[in-house]
């Protein structure tokens, strides 16, 4: 296959450039090895490639909004999350203080108040926290065909800081969008934030999108594919927050970022994309995994809105 060739070419490419910043509002993000660079690729039947740092892990970040949002939708209905978290793209970054006017929910799942929101409806209704909390790791795990775990060190180097997160929990708990104890809903939305991946597991996770909702490896359904419409839909939309309309135009697939550096793209019925890079751009979204997946749009025509 010509792939591995091209992923490896497409990595020197971009290898020299140390423009952005590692996220520095994360004490654990701030020291990670900022030259670390990794893609994989995996297609919707189950092809994986991968080159450069493929085996390092980090957290997965924002990356896990998405796939909780889709256990929610899954685990409670439509009705019920649309009726919390709306589904506007908000234009902001991705930690903004912002509630709908009138019903105080969050603008999308994508930004921390929304995907803290959405924390609180994976599950059944009765769940405990902590079974809340396990759930998301068991669906995230069925999502990447394999079982991921915590980094305590990201975990409590962010749980300690998460001042604006637990203003947001506040607000949402305030606004009548979640129950119980807001410090408790930062907490698990913090390990969800805090799942070790690789780039393997990440175009893995981002395949089963691909691929109607079903993992391309270990043939688990793991989300109905009305729930992935919904959660694409979103990704394309609000995925890159305030990048997001340049994202859409300029590569034109559904994705999302994280401030650990990955970045994802899922190409519907084709293949699942990830990237590591841990500088960022203004937006928090990693500036070589930009760049890659603009070259992979110009190379491989996956704009969604060209004719191939
Ligand atoms: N855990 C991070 C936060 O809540 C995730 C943000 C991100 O990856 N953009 O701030």
């Amino acid at each position: 296959s010509p792939i591995p060739d091209y992923l490896a070419e497409a990595l020197l490419s971009v290898e020299a450039d140390q423009s952005g910043q590692t996220a520095d509002y994360i004490p654990e993000l701030a020291s990670a090895d900022p030259d670390r660079l990794a893609v994989a690729m995996c297609t919707h039947d189950g092809r994986l490639y991968s080159q450069g740092d493929c085996d390092q892990a980090f957290s997965i970040q924002s990356i896990s909004k998405p796939f909780v949002y889709a256990l929610a939708l899954a685990d409670r209905g439509f009705d019920e999350v649309l009726e919390k978290v709306s589904v506007e793209p908000s234009g902001d970054a991705f930690n903004e203080i912002s509630f709908e006017p009138g019903t105080g929910r969050p603008l999308n799942p994508m930004i921390n108040a929304g995907a803290i929101a959405a924390h609180t409806l994976a599950g059944p209704r009765d769940a405990t926290p902590t079974e809340r909390t396990s759930r998301i790791i068991h669906g995230l795990s069925a999502f990447a065909g394999r079982q991921l775990t915590v980094d305590n060190g990201v975990y409590e180097s962010e749980i300690t800081t998460a001042y604006r997160n637990r203003a947001l929990a506040n607000m949402l708990r305030a606004n009548e969008i979640i129950g119980g104890e807001p410090l408790e809903a930062v907490v698990g939305y913090t390990r969800q934030c805090s799942l070790l991946v690789t780039v393997e597991d990440l175009a893995m996770m981002a395949a089963t999108l691909a691929n109607r909702g079903v993992n391309p490896v270990t043939g688990a359904p793991v989300v109905p594919a009305p729930v992935v419409r919904q959660v694409l839909s979103v990704m394309a939309t609000c995925g890159m927050y305030d990048g997001a309309g340049d994202w859409m135009t300029r590569v034109g697939i559904p994705a999302k970022s994280g401030v650990a550096g990955g970045l994802i793209g899922a190409l519907p019925g084709q293949a699942g994309i990830a990237t590591f890079s841990p500088r960022l751009d203004q937006h928090g979204n990693s500036v070589r995994g930009v760049d890659l997946f603009r070259r992979f749009t110009s190379d491989m025509g996956m704009h969604l809105m060209e004719v191939p």
